[in-house]
């Protein structure tokens, strides 16, 4: 595996690959790498002959009271993990490679998506993981790119942008990996007391048993109703618990396939997390 830290020696470590018409797979990250990051990489091993990967704590997606300075940055375990899952290339710029010396004038803003859920509560968010994102795959000019349906309003917003600006690759989903007890897997776990760490996975066992309910039939809005309560009642501050369509359109009532959100906090660590619900009718 290569590693590289400048744009100059990214796009030399990929010219053979390009010469050669090679697929060029993407896995773009913030690094602190775990299981459900290697899969993504995994499944990029399966579809393209070159694989790269970026770490990159992107601070203009961190609003201010949030933790970009105190984001786990872990390069030199994750860049063995990388290796031994078959990465070809490393790409691991600092800030001003990426952002340069002088002010950026361009933004890129996702409409309508991007103001609910972790847009509401993280304003600017989405406007921080657009503009670094397109300017990776500009950099890396990738035929396939693998995100996670752990942050699936990101990965909505990000089909959204590659289509709408033409951005000639294919964006691949790739499920939530999770820990043993149901958790999501995420860098920011790693901020829980051994506490906080025993009553994270009811974030998931709500999100399951609200599965269940609403294939029995249960109202939407009670079992919505029931999550909040489940998590508040053993301390969590909830943000938000909500139902969409699969595109992330409201839904009022279960009738059709619904994917259910929550985001919570324990302590000053905020954790998020949603399931697909099938209707069977
Ligand atoms: P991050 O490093 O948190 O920016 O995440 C980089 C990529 O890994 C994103 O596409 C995430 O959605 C994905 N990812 C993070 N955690 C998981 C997980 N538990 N399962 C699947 N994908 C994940």
């Amino acid at each position: 595996m290569k590693t590289e830290t400048t744009i100059q020696g990214l796009t030399a470590s990929l010219s053979p690959a390009r010469g050669a018409r090679k697929m060029i797979g993407f896995v773009p990250t913030m690094g602190n790498l775990h299981q459900g990051h290697l899969n993504l990489v995994r499944e990029a091993r399966k579809l393209c002959d070159v694989v790269v990967v970026s770490i990159f704590v992107n601070p203009i997606q961190f609003g201010p009271n949030e933790d970009f300075e105190n984001y786990p940055r872990t390069l030199v375990q994750d860049s063995q993990m990388l290796a031994e899952v078959g990465c070809d290339i490393l790409f691991a710029p600092t800030v001003e490679q990426m952002y340069g010396t002088q002010p950026r004038l361009t933004n890129i803003s996702v409409s309508g998506i991007t103001n609910d859920l972790c847009g509401a509560s993280r304003e600017g968010h989405f406007d921080g993981v657009a503009v670094v994102v397109t300017k990776l795959f500009n950099m890396v000019q990738p035929n396939y790119a693998f995100f996670g349906e752990k942050d699936y309003q990101q990965l909505a917003v990000i089909r959204q942008l590659v289509q709408d600006l033409n951005i000639p690759l294919e964006v691949i989903g790739v499920p939530i990996a999770r820990a043993e007890d149901g958790l999501a897997l995420s860098s920011r776990n790693g901020y829980l007391t051994e506490q906080q760490r025993a009553l994270a996975p009811n974030i998931y066992s709500s999100l399951k048993q609200a599965e269940q309910a609403l294939q029995q039939g249960q109202a939407l809005a009670e079992v919505l109703q029931q999550i909040k309560l489940n998590l508040t009642q053993v301390g969590f501050d909830v943000d938000y618990v909500a139902a969409r369509s699969l595109k992330l359109v409201p839904v009022e009532s279960f009738n059709q396939d619904t994917q259910l959100f929550v985001a919570a906090k324990l302590g000053t660590t905020r954790l998020i997390d949603n399931v697909f619900v099938k209707y069977t009718g």
